[in-house]
């Protein structure tokens, strides 16, 4: 049965939202692997994944039929319950990754918040009140709750919300003697992205990630590695950390976890997740069962050497054609990144101008990111056909032409 909607426009949006987002100025309205239709019926090829979110594109088949058939069977119990899909989904995790445990939440920022409590939690069980503080990377992008913006390096996300969270210290990314300087017993956590996402697409250097990991130890702290635009695959291995070989005490996921579906996870070892004891934490949504039944046939197809070897390959038809058109127009001194995480760094003549692109490439009917001002993303489906890359670039090109014409 299908049910009568009211007409709505983009122009709704400054009507009845909240203005904190200041979305494109077309509503899509369905989408197929890595195409995107809006309400006019205008194609759109889509390599911004929802932000490294739909890891399997748009309507994949297997995800569907996963949504649908638990959505005929059981949605939500809350965990006063626990549920089968919860737990299929967490042996999966604990057995293609470090961990013993996992907590199921809804976002990228409730997994940090679960990771920094059990940081701290941790450290205070063991070594009482004093071990708290936390160090962060400066621009480093952990979420929007209050915990998690002051956590992360950008105080202009930190900014105007009242008291800040104390004992929280921020460092250069990839200084590792900044980080030596920083680290104390006093510390209880260090947090970073393999590779920082919303500030740029900067990937960690090995020595770095090494260096931090030898200096936990040293300070008995914890390693926390946000990995919730890294993880489930975008880098070509499953986590990023399965990359450098630096294993982290605490990870979260989220994004691609549930390849479009809101769910989060924050794994860790049994040795620390015992700290975190019946009533310490929780969530009435986190793990229900049709986040869990999605995320279980996200993984299944993800977790294949078929799906890793394919985003490495895919990123060198990327790479190369996007060093190409950086080349051929003056636009990017560098595309750097891990896998299917890709950055455009603009040069000089054109800093400062990224949403320049992101107008430019949407008139050309191609979606893409930007990672700050200076710095053009692609975070597009693992799965994206050779077709719709080289449509996509196709009229990614066009679109740069253009605009260095103007
Ligand atoms: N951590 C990283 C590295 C992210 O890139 C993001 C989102 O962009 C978050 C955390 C926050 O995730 P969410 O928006 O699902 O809360």
């Amino acid at each position: 049965m299908s049910v009568e909607h009211a007409q709505v426009q983009r122009t709704d949006f400054d009507q009845v939202m909240v203005p904190n987002y200041a979305p494109a100025g077309f509503i899509p309205v369905r989408g197929a692997g890595s195409r995107v239709w809006d309400q006019s019926g205008r194609e759109l090829v889509d390599f911004t994944g929802g932000i490294a979110v739909n890891v399997l594109g748009h309507a994949h088949p297997a995800l569907v039929s996963a949504l649908t058939e638990q959505a005929n069977k059981l949605w939500h119990v809350s965990n006063v319950f626990t549920n089968e899909p919860a737990l299929r989904m967490a042996k999966k995790l604990v057995d293609a990754t470090f961990a013993d445990r996992a907590f199921f939440c809804n976002s990228g920022a409730e997994a940090n918040e679960a990771a920094f409590k059990l940081a701290r939690r941790v450290a205070f069980d063991l070594y009482g009140t004093e071990k708290y503080e936390i160090i962060a990377a400066i621009n480093s992008f952990h979420g929007r709750t209050l915990f998690t913006v002051n956590v992360g390096g950008q105080s202009k996300y930190s900014d105007g919300f009242g008291p800040k969270i104390t004992g929280i210290t921020h460092v250069p990314y990839n200084d590792l003697e900044a980080l030596k300087a920083a680290i104390s017993d006093k510390t209880c956590a260090v947090v970073l992205e393999p590779v920082q996402g919303e500030s740029g697409v900067i990937p960690a250097e090995l020595a770095y990630l090494q260096g931090a990991r030898q200096l936990c130890d040293e300070h008995n702290a914890l390693l926390v590695f946000d990995e919730v635009q890294t993880g489930m695959g975008r880098t070509g291995e499953l986590f990023a950390y399965m990359h450098y070989d630096v294993t982290p005490d605490i990870l979260t996921s989220a994004k691609s976890l549930g390849g479009g579906f809101p769910i989060a996870a924050m794994l860790t070892t049994e040795a620390l997740a015992k700290h975190l004891t019946v009533g310490t934490h929780g969530t009435t949504y986190g793990g229900n069962p049709l986040a869990c039944a999605v995320a279980e046939a996200v993984i299944d197809i993800v977790n294949t050497p078929e799906t890793l070897a394919g985003v490495k390959a895919k990123r060198e038809l990327f790479k190369t054609r996007l060093e190409a058109i950086g080349e051929q127009y003056g636009v990017f001194t560098q595309v750097r990144g891990l896998g299917l995480l890709l950055g455009c760094v603009l040069s000089d003549a054109w800093k400062g101008k990224a949403k320049d692109f992101f107008n430019a490439a949407e008139k050309e009917g191609v979606m893409v990111l930007q990672a700050g001002p200076d710095v053009i993303r692609f975070a597009p489906s693992l799965v994206v056909t050779e077709a719709d890359i080289d449509e996509g670039l196709d009229r990614f090109e066009r679109a740069i032409a253009t605009l260095t014409q103007a």
